[in-house]
């Protein structure tokens, strides 16, 4: 729908919907169902005043949250907050949606591990198991081992932190990940190809 749907205001917190022009909605994007102001859900517009091509609850496939509150700079329309990922990338780990995005911002903070990773999930036990592998750049925190399994802990900590999953992490040694050129492949879900 370009530019007019939202703008941000000097006070940078969260995108005023141009609510004379559209409505919109978040949406659990596994059943459709309407969410509250404040859950996360996937964003809807709808299109009040386009004539030729109006847009009726059009799925952005993009997850963020609306808030009602009046903002600080005196206007009341509804504003959207950080988009934090794609319906496309979310994955449903033990009925929480998590997004590599939120991964990566993690790990992406954290010194001692190089920026590729890789995200495996299989079905162990019939729960779903989230496994992080990174690469550590830092040899100072392989001896003693206990600085590597803090080091470990305070990894798993930091995601748990923003997934509310716990993670299993894996650290293996640096250039052992794969590169790839172009976009790489960093999800792997062998859900569906296990046997319990
Ligand atoms: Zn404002």
């Amino acid at each position: 729908m370009g530019p007019g749907v939202a703008g941000e205001c000097v006070y940078k917190c969260g995108h005023h919907i141009a609510e004379d022009h559209f409505i919109v909605e978040t949406i659990n994007p596994e059943t459709g169902e309407v969410l509250e102001p404040g859950q996360e859900g996937e964003l809807v517009f709808t299109s009040l005043t386009k004539e030729a091509f109006p847009v009726i609850r059009f799925r952005t496939k993009d997850i963020s949250r609306i808030t009602q509150e009046p903002c600080q700079c005196g206007r009341t329309t509804a504003r959207m907050r950080k988009v934090v990922g794609r319906t496309d990338d979310m994955l449903i780990i033990r009925g929480v949606n998590v997004f590599p995005s939120q991964i990566e911002s993690v790990l992406m903070d954290i010194e001692g591990i190089g920026p590729h990773y890789i995200i495996n999930i299989h079905k162990r036990n019939y729960l779903d198991e989230l496994e992080v592998v990174v690469e550590l750049t830092r040899e100072d925190l392989l001896e003693p081992y206990s600085k590597l399994e803090d080091f470990t802990a305070y990894i798993r900590q930091k995601l748990h932190n923003v997934l509310s999953i716990n993670v299993r992490l894996k650290i293996v040694q640096p250039g052992t990940l794969e590169r790839s050129s172009g976009k790489a492949k960093r999800v792997f879900d062998y859900r569906n190809s296990q046997v319990e």
